[in-house]
């Protein structure tokens, strides 16, 4: 049975939490509870709740502050907020809902509409997720895609230009791989492209690190706070790896399917662009290709 769904109760009035957590563990639950602002900040980036329940009038800060500062947030924005609050005049719930709460239900309240609606935000938020997995993930072969791979790298440009540190990225692609189309067939090419990537992944397991399919039958490695040497080391690593799979392609390099890898370094600044980073990789892989393919140049 998969995990329940876990929910922030954030309310200053013990009985008011008493009264809804016993509604909500009956319906199955899991519960966390804050009892002030400064409780509801830290369990929402701690805890990762999938949803909020959160009241308006509190002693310091109030729920409005609260719902702000975790919309304003990167990390815990997409959490679903529900006010919950005795407070319901027009203004207030037009306020409430204007800064980003998903809902807003009046106390008192009926135990089944309160259900309901955490329900069905429960739901909304899931579908949300899922979509933007979907939108961030190449189809074919489940790593991250282009869009994905051009947003990471634009955000990491700008936050690295400000602390002076560099990127590196390595550009792959796979050595005569139209050829290995035309002697094997497209849905063989297909999975050769998706056992490269899987590869290429399996080197990528950090945090600052984003492998990406970046267009047909190449991929892209973008190394944050990396130098130039140790992503030339990980680009050796691969070629090498991908080689080791002894895939056949008779027309390939030595008689199985090669990758061919150009890689590059760049501190941001106001003197480049992310594109340049991209170009300089893209200028060595063409040497690689040009020096007889399956192998990195940096
Ligand atoms: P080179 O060593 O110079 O890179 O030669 P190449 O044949 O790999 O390069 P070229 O750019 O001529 O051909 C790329 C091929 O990649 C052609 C295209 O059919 C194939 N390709 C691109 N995307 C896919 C895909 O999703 N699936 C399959 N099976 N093939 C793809
Ligand atoms: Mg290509
Ligand atoms: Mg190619």
């Amino acid at each position: 049975m998969p995990e329940s769904e876990r929910i922030l109760i954030v309310d200053d009035v013990p009985e008011n939490v008493a009264m809804v957590s016993g509604i909500l563990s009956r319906a199955g639950y899991r519960l966390n509870v804050a009892l002030n602002a400064e409780q509801a900040i830290r369990l929402a980036q701690t805890t990762a709740p999938d949803l909020i329940l959160l009241d308006i009038i509190m002693p310091g800060q109030n729920g409005f502050n609260v719902c702000r500062i975790i919309k304003d947030s990167l990390t815990v924005s997409d959490i679903p907020i529900i006010f919950l609050s005795g407070m319901d005049d027009t203004d207030t719930v037009v306020e409430g809902l204007m800064m980003g709460a998903a809902d807003f239900v009046s106390k008192p309240f009926n135990p089944d509409i309160l259900l309901a609606r955490v329900r069905t935000h429960l739901a909304l938020s899931q579908k949300t997720r899922q979509l933007q997995e979907m939108a961030e993930k190449d189809g074919l072969t489940q790593i991250a895609n282009r869009r994905h791979f051009d947003d990471y790298l634009l955000h990491q440009w700008h936050s690295l230009s400000e602390r002076k540190s560099s990127l590196a990225l390595i550009l792959f692609d796979v050595d005569q791989f139209k050829a290995y189309n035309d002697s094997y067939g497209h849905l063989d090419g297909d999975d050769v492209l998706r056992r490269i990537a899987l590869e290429i992944a399996s080197h990528v397991p950090g945090d600052k690190q984003l492998a990406a399919r970046y267009g047909g039958e190449e991929f892209v490695i973008l190394l944050v706070a990396k130098d130039l040497n140790s992503a030339l080391k990980l680009a050796r690593q691969i070629r090498s790896a991908v080689e080791q799979l002894q895939i056949p392609h008779a027309k390939g390099v030595g008689g199985v399917v090669t990758l061919s890898a150009g890689v590059a370094a760049l501190t941001p600044s106001s003197e480049n662009s992310s594109e340049s980073l991209i170009r300089q990789a893209d200028v060595k892989l063409y040497q690689a290709k040009q020096n007889g393919r399956n192998q990195v140049i940096g």
